[in-house]
């Protein structure tokens, strides 16, 4: 018989319920976060803002910010008014 026990080619992936409230986590979060432990719902991480860096002609860039990064969040913002 053959064995039950599947892996990806890429990367084995967990699939223990949410720590927090148990249910499933989807299984895209689990190909986006292999280590996650908590569903979208109870992860406390915080959204991130992105936004188009057109620093090359042929292909621009996506550059994620955590919205608390004042520093960072500022220089997105003078890159996309410069790019206009
Ligand atoms: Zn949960």
């Amino acid at each position: 018989m053959k064995s039950m026990k599947t892996t990806t080619s890429r990367i084995s992936i967990v699939t223990d319920p949410c720590a927090k409230c148990g249910c499933q986590i989807a299984p895209a979060r689990r190909e986006a976060l292999p280590h996650t432990s908590t569903c979208v719902k109870c992860s406390d991480a915080k959204a991130y803002v992105g936004f188009m860096d057109w620093g090359h002609k042929t292909a621009p860039e996506i550059v994620m910010v955590n919205p608390d990064d004042r520093e960072n969040l500022r220089r997105a913002q003078a890159i996309n008014e410069r790019r206009r």
